[in-house]
C-alpha cells in the first residue's frame, strides 16, 4: 500500500483496488495544527487504515488529478547518515564514514513534497548539491533496537533528496534551508519492499543521469543505521532516516529539474528556482 498526503493535508491510500481519500473515514482534520496527522496514522496504522478502507466515507479518487504533498510534514526528527557509500567518500575526498562518525540531523522544516519547488538561497560562488537517497519511515517507538529486530521497526520507504550547500559552515545549517529535503511522492509500506538492501536509485538533473547506484553498496546497512540511531535517540513513529548518498552528487541551478526514482518505490520531479529577493 502507498499512503499519500494531498490537496491541503488530506490523507489517502493507494491499494490494488485503486486510490482512496480516507480523510473523513480516518477522522482527520486537514487544517489541524501542528500537522502531525500522518505521524498519527503511521503510529496507529493497523487499527485505523484497514477499517477506514472499509468505511463508506472512503472516497475513490483519481491519483492523476490530485496534488500530492510531502507525506510527512512534521516528524519528531529527521536523521541523516553522511558518507555511507565508498565511491561518494572518494569523490568528496571525505575522511568521514557513517559507521564511525554516525548521523546528523536536518531541520524538519526543510521537508518539501513532490510538487514543491527547490528554492536556492542566493549564495554567490557557492555550490548547492543534490544527494539521491532512500528515505526510511519508522513505524513504532524503539530504543536500543538490535540489528535482528531493526527491520520490524520500519513502516515504509520514500524517495528523499538531501540538498546541501557545500562549504565549511555547520552541516546542519548547510542542509536545513527550506525545501532542502524533498520527500515522497508517497510512503510505500514495508511489506511491498521485500529487500531494501537491493534497490536501484537514480537521479537526473534535466536529462542528465547523475546518480545510479544500489542500496546493496551502503557501508552502514539499514539495520546498522537503526541500531546506531536508536542507541542515541528514541525512535518515534514517523521519524525519517536519510540513508546517505551514492556517488555522482553535483550542483543544481535555477531552472533545472531534478528527478529521483527508486525501484519499487516510485519517483518525483522537482523544479529548481532562485529565492526571491
Ligand atoms: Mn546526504
Amino acid at each position: 500500500m502507498k499512503l499519500i498526503r494531498f490537496d491541503g493535508g488530506r490523507i489517502g491510500a493507494v491499494t490494488q483496488e485503486g486510490a482512496f481519500d480516507l480523510t473523513d473515514a480516518l477522522g482527520v482534520d486537514p487544517q489541524a495544527w501542528p500537522p502531525v496527522q500522518m505521524v498519527q496514522i503511521v503510529a496507529h496504522f493497523a487499527d485505523r487504515v484497514p477499517a477506514a478502507l472499509r468505511d463508506p466515507r472512503a472516497k475513490r479518487i483519481d491519483l492523476a488529478s490530485v496534488r500530492l504533498e510531502v507525506p510527512i510534514v512534521w516528524p519528531n526528527k529527521l536523521i541523516a547518515f553522511p558518507a555511507n557509500y565508498r565511491l561518494h567518500q572518494l569523490e568528496m575526498n571525505s575522511k568521514n564514514q557513517a559507521d564511525i562518525n554516525g548521523f546528523f540531523l536536518k531541520a524538519n522544516s526543510s521537508l518539501c513534497g513532490p510538487n514543491d519547488t527547490i528554492v536556492l538561497p542566493s549564495l554567490p560562488g557557492r555550490e548547492i548539491h543534490h544527494e539521491c537517497e532512500l528515505g526510511i519511515v519508522i513505524g513504532r517507538r524503539g530504543k536500543n533496537i538490535s540489528r535482528a529486530d531493526a527491520l520490524s521497526y520500519i513502516f515504509g520507504y520514500s524517495c528523499l533528496i538531501d540538498m546541501v550547500v557545500r562549504g565549511n559552515e555547520e552541516r546542519v545549517m548547510r542542509k536545513s534551508w527550506d525545501t532542502f529535503c524533498p520527500f515522497g511522492p508517497w510512503i510505500v509500506t514495508a511489506d511491498e519492499v521485500s529487500d531494501p538492501a537491493n534497490l536501484q536509485a537514480r537521479l537526473w538533473v534535466n536529462d542528465e543521469l547523475r546518480q545510479d547506484a544500489n542500496t546493496r553498496d551502503l557501508i552502514l546497512d539499514i539495520p546498522g543505521m537503526i541500531e546506531l540511531a536508536s542507541r542515541v535517540a528514541t525512535l518515534e513513529p514517523g521519524d525519517i532516516i536519510a540513508t546517505g548518498t551514492p556517488e555522482g552528487v553535483g550542483p543544481v541551478q535555477p531552472g533545472d529539474t531534478v528527478r529521483i526514482e527508486i525501484e519499487r518505490i516510485g519517483g518525483m520531479s522537482l523544479k529548481v528556482e532562485a529565492a526571491g529577493r
